[in-house]
């Protein structure tokens, strides 16, 4: 059964699947993704779902925010024919609101990265709609996979791999952005211009240095609090899947442009 729905696992999630998996090693224009790409089922209350699984920093987490092959990922899903997919990430948080352990659905994104190929369009110029960056119809399975799931409000994508100065920090928070986080894009827009469907599934780790008095952002904090709340994560993840209908209908597949190097059907 074709795979319609993905996850990509971030930090802290580089296994999806109890079951069997097939693996697919899938080479693109943009050479290799992150790891082959796993296909497995998933089984709730009567209804079964194939979905794929790509951990975004590889299985032994090898690459860094960025240096991960983000055109190569999303284009891989594509091509094995995906068209929705969910993107787990941690996420520092700019707001008492949102203490570490929330799992929080974003709804806007703001690009602080600097050196990433955002883009797999490098010919003539292709405007793609990018108002909205996440599928409302995802976004709605994510914040109903569970009772305590947060309005995650605006996610600010920095460059890393470093942490945000304070001032930095307290800069996003006085803007009103809520989450601030390394990976979500270009994923987001290169998924747009995929014409996929995707949203962000935010855990909090930790309080960013801008709201927190103490020491700072430590990655070894973040490691941690991700394996403590990873389980429930999944658990959400799994209700998303499988609540969501591969077909739903929504605005993402809108844009009047080609896809690069894919067919439409
Ligand atoms: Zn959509």
């Amino acid at each position: 059964m074709e795979p319609r729905i993905a996850v990509i696992g971030g930090t802290g999630l580089y296994r999806f699947f109890d079951g069997p998996t097939e693996e697919h090693s899938i080479d693109t224009p943009y050479g290799p993704p992150s790891a082959p790409i796993s296909v497995g089922t998933l089984t709730r209350a009567g209804t079964t779902r194939s979905v794929a699984f790509l951990p975004r920093h590889g299985r032994k987490h090898e690459f860094a925010p960025h240096t991960v092959p983000y055109r190569a990922n999303m284009w891989a899903l594509r091509r094995l024919g995906v068209r929705k997919v969910f993107a787990p990430c941690a996420v520092g948080s700019l707001t008492a609101r949102l203490g570490p352990g929330t799992i929080a659905v974003p709804d806007q994104l703001v690009d602080r990265t600097t050196s990433r190929v955002s883009t797999y369009f490098d010919g003539p110029a292709v405007h793609v709609g990018f108002a909205d960056p996440y599928c409302p119809v995802l976004r709605e399975a994510a914040r109903r996979s569970g009772p305590n799931v947060a309005e995650g409000g605006a996610m600010t994508v920095i460059e890393g791999p470093r942490f945000s100065t304070r001032a930095e920090s307290r800069w996003y928070a006085q803007q009103g952005w809520s989450l601030v986080n390394m990976t979500g894009l270009p994923e987001a827009a290169l998924a747009r211009e995929l014409k996929l469907c995707y949203a962000a599934v935010a855990l909090v780790t930790d309080l960013d240095a801008g709201i927190d008095p103490g020491d700072g952002v430590r990655a070894e904090d973040v490691f941690a609090e991700f394996a403590r709340n990873v389980g429930t994560l999944t658990d959400h993840l799994v209700r998303a899947v499988v609540a969501t209908e591969p077909d739903a209908a929504c605005g993402c597949a809108a844009g009047e442009h080609e896809l690069p190097g894919l067919d439409e059907a």
